[in-house]
C-alpha cells in the first residue's frame, strides 16, 4: 500500500476519494481567519470614528488652568485612541498576511491533489484519466485541423518474471527507468502515460503519414531494449507495441485504446518485441480466441475434459513399457473432440496452464490409483506445452502435484517437445536438471521435428527420445529407413531409451524390431483408450501386445 503526503491510500489509478484531512484543517482556518478580519475591520472603523469624534470635541473653558487640564485629557484619550488604532492596524495586517498564507496553502494542496488524481504515484506520468482526457483533446485538434493522431498500446515482455526473480523493487526502478525513457525520445507535444502494471501508453498527435511515424516507434523500441543499470545489474528487456489511428480504427477514446490494445496483444502472440498496426483482421482473431476461451474455461470448470490412455509397448517382450496419458474433450454436442481441435486455441489464450496442471492431476492421481489396485504400468508420460514449460510456476506445480496425489517421482516421464526444448538451451537446461533432482523422468517428444543441437543435447538429463510419428511413417519406403536407423542409433549412443511414435503397420513394427528400437506405440499395437478400458487392459496384461 502507498500512502501520500496526507496520509491517505493512493491508488495510481483512480482520483482519492475524500478531502485529505491537512487541507479540511486548512479550510477551517480561512473561515476562521476571516472572521476574525472582518471582526477587525469592524473594530477599526469604531476606532476611526471615535478619533474623528474626539478630534472635533469643543469643550467650555470656565478658567485658564481648567481649560489646560481639558486639553491635557482630551490629548491622552486622543493618544490612547491612536494607540488602539495602530494595534488594530497591526492585527488586522498579520491576520491579512495569515489569510493569504491559508489562501496559498489551500491553493497548492488543491493543486497537488489534481496533480495525484491525475497522474501515477510511481513514474508521475499521467494516469489513465489523465490519458482520456489528452485523447478527447487531440482527436478535437484532429478534427479540427484535419490531421491524424495516433495511440499505442506498449507492454514490456516476460515483465512478470522480472518482477517474480529480482523482486517488485527492482520491478518498480525498471518501470521508473521505462518511463524516463519514454519521456526522452517523445515530443513535447506527444503523451506518454502509464496505465498501471508494465502497461505504457503513447499518443501521437498531429502527423499526417504513417511513414513518418514508424522512425518514432522504432526509436521507442530502441531505447526500451538498451540495458537498465538497475541495483547494479544491468536489465535487458523487449517490449510488445500495437497500434491505432485516428480516425482510420477510432473515432474515440475507449475504442482506439482497445484496437491499439488487440494490435499489442497480436504482437505479443507473434514472438513478441515487435509493432503491430491495429487491423479488423485482428480484432477478429482475438474475438474468435475470446471465445474459445471461453468455452474452454467452462469445459474445465463443467469437467468435460477427459484422459484417453495410449500404451508404449517394449519390443523385446511386449510388456507395457509405459503409458502416455492424451487429453480428450467430451463435448456435450460434438462428441469426444481431439486436442488438436482446442489445444493450440489455449496455447494462444493461456488456458493450457489450468488445462495443463489438471492433465498432470488426473495422470498423476490414475497411476497412483492403478498402483494402488497393483496394477502395473511402469511410468505414466505426460506432455508439456511451450506455455506450461515456460510458466514461472512450473516446477512449483509439478512439486504441488506429487505431494497432492503421493505418486512417486520416478513413475512420472515428462514429454517435452523438442522444439520446446532448444528455444532457451540455457533455460531448459537448468529446468531439466531441476526435474531429474526430484527424480522425474524426461523424454524429448517428437524428435526430428527441431533443431537439435547435440552438443547440447548431451548436456542434458534425457532419458527417453521419441521419435517422431513423420519418420516412421516413412520406414515403408526404403530410402526413408536411414533416418529412423541413424535416430535410433544417436538415441543409443547417447544412452537414450527410444520409442518409436505412429506405428500403425506390421511391417514398420518388424523394422524397428530389427533395428533395436526399445519401444513402440501406435494404433497398430493399441489406440489411446479411455480410462475403465484402459484398466481393463491392465489387468489382462498379455493381450498388451495384439500382433505377438
Ligand atoms: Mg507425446
Amino acid at each position: 500500500m502507498k500512502f501520500n503526503n496526507y496520509g491517505f491510500i493512493v491508488n495510481q489509478m483512480h482520483k482519492p476519494k475524500q478531502v485529505p484531512k491537512g487541507v479540511k484543517v486548512k479550510a477551517q482556518l480561512e473561515i476562521e481567519l476571516r472572521k476574525q478580519i472582518f471582526y477587525l475591520r469592524k473594530e477599526n472603523s469604531k476606532l476611526r470614528k471615535n478619533i474623528k469624534i474626539s478630534t472635533n470635541e469643543t469643550v467650555s473653558l470656565p478658567d485658564q488652568n481648567s481649560a489646560v487640564n481639558i486639553n491635557k485629557i482630551n490629548l491622552a484619550r486622543q493618544e490612547d485612541r491612536n494607540q488602539k488604532l495602530k494595534k488594530a492596524n497591526a492585527q488586522l495586517i498579520m491576520t491579512s498576511v495569515e489569510l493569504q498564507v491559508a489562501v496559498e496553502e489551500i491553493k497548492n494542496a488543491k493543486a497537488e491533489m489534481h496533480h495525484l488524481a491525475h497522474h501515477d504515484f510511481l513514474t508521475d506520468l499521467p494516469n489513465r484519466m489523465q490519458l482520456y482526457e489528452k485523447i478527447h483533446l487531440d482527436i478535437e485538434w484532429a478534427k479540427r485541423h484535419n490531421t491524424k493522431m495516433a495511440v499505442m498500446f506498449l507492454d514490456i515482455d516476460h515483465f512478470k518474471s522480472i518482477n517474480d526473480s529480482l523482486g517488485h523493487a527492482t520491478g518498480d526502478k525498471l518501470l521508473q527507468s521505462i518511463a524516463n525513457r519514454l519521456r526522452s525520445v517523445v515530443r513535447s507535444t506527444d503523451t506518454v502515460s502509464r496505465l498501471g502494471g508494465d502497461e505504457f501508453v503513447v499518443l501521437f498527435s498531429e502527423f499526417d503519414q504513417i511513414k513518418t511515424l514508424i522512425p518514432k516507434i522504432e526509436k521507442i523500441r530502441e531505447v526500451i531494449s538498451l540495458p537498465h543499470h538497475i541495483g547494479g545489474m544491468n536489465i535487458d528487456i523487449s517490449t510488445s507495441m500495437g497500434i491505432s489511428l485516428y480516425p482510420d480504427d477510432g473515432e474515440d477514446s475507449d475504442t482506439l485504446i482497445l484496437n491499439a490494445d488487440s494490435a499489442m496483444y497480436h504482437a505479443k502472440e507473434n514472438g513478441r518485441n515487435r509493432f503491430y498496426f491495429f487491423k479488423p483482421e485482428i480484432r477478429r482473431k482475438i474475438s474468435t480466441l475470446r471465445t474459445a476461451e471461453k468455452n474452454i474455461y467452462a469445459a474445465l470448470h463443467n469437467k468435460e475434459f477427459e484422459l484417453f490412455y495410449q500404451a508404449q509397448i517394449n519390443l523385446n517382450d511386449g510388456g507395457i513399457a509405459g503409458v502416455e496419458a492424451l487429453i480428450r474433450w467430451r463435448h456435450p454436442v460434438d462428441g469426444v473432440l481431439s486436442p488438436v481441435y482446442f489445444i493450440p486455441a489455449a496455447e494462444e489464450c493461456g488456458a493450457i496452464i489450468p488445462i495443463g496442471r489438471w492433465v498432470l492431476h488426473e495422470a498423476c492421481r490414475q497411476a497412483q490409483a492403478w498402483k494402488a489396485d497393483g496394477l502395473e504400468f511402469n511410468i505414466i508420460a505426460v506432455n508439456i506445452s511451450a506455455r506450461e514449460f515456460d510458466d514461472s510456476d512450473f516446477l512449483d506445480n509439478v512439486c504441488e502435484v506429487l505431494n497432492e496425489t503421493g505418486l512417486e517421482p520416478s513413475r512420472l516421464e515428462l514429454e517435452i517437445t523438442e522444439t520446446v526444448l532448444m528455444k532457451n538451451i540455457e533455460t531448459s537446461t537448468a529446468i531439466l536438471h531441476a526435474l531429474r533432482a526430484m527424480g522425474i523422468k524426461i523424454s524429448i517428444d517428437d524428435f526430428g521435428t527441431g533443431y537439435s543441437s547435440l552438443s547440447y543435447l548431451k548436456r542434458m538429463p534425457v532419458d527417453t527420445m521419441k521419435i517422431d510419428q513423420s519418420f516412421v511413417k516413412d520406414i515403408s519406403t526404403e530410402n526413408d529407413d536411414v533416418l529412423v536407423k541413424a535416430i535410433i542409433a544417436l538415441g543409443k549412443n547417447l544412452n537414450y531409451k527410444v520409442i518409436a511414435e505412429g506405428v500403425e503397420t506390421l511391417e514398420q513394427l518388424e523394422f524397428l524390431r530389427r533395428n533395436l528400437c526399445e519401444a513402440a506405440q501406435g494404433f497398430w499395437l493399441h489406440s489411446p483408450m479411455p480410462r475403465l478400458e484402459f484398466t481393463k487392459m491392465l489387468k489382462q496384461p498379455m493381450l498388451s501386445w495384439p500382433g505377438r
